[in-house]
């Protein structure tokens, strides 16, 4: 399954940081999701969860943020919103040479960490 390999990648990245920053834990991930990257926000929102089990990032919230699809012409510089499935060529020329300027993004744009450390919580228990 696609989105659990990619979720497991998250999650890896995501505990990495999480000991430079010395996290307790981590509310929230958003994740820059290109409209051409092929992946089903549902069937990742489910394997993160899965994925966060047992790590830092156990209960965090999956956020993403959708980026459209847009190309260039190489021939006539046009740019036009490329739908899905993609529409690759130029609306102006007819060309299919075009370069593809957004919407294959897959990557964390956010990481909120858990406010508050064990300390302070330990404290006001007393
Ligand atoms: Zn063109």
């Amino acid at each position: 399954m696609h989105e659990m390999s990619i979720a497991m990648a998250v999650v890896c990245q995501v505990e990495e940081a999480a000991l430079t920053h010395d996290a307790v834990g981590v509310e929230a991930v958003t994740l820059r999701v290109g409209e051409l990257a092929g992946v089903v926000p549902e069937a990742l929102r489910f394997s993160f969860g899965l994925a966060c089990e047992g790590t830092v990032l156990a209960g965090a919230e999956l956020l993403t943020e959708h980026v459209r699809g847009r190309a260039r012409c190489t021939s006539c510089a046009a740019e036009w919103a490329t739908g899905m499935p993609p529409r690759l060529c130029c609306e102006q020329c007819g060309d299919s040479r075009t370069e593809l300027l957004s919407g294959r993004e897959l990557q964390i744009a956010t990481v909120r960490w858990a406010t508050g450390s064990r300390r302070a919580l330990a404290l006001e228990e007393l």
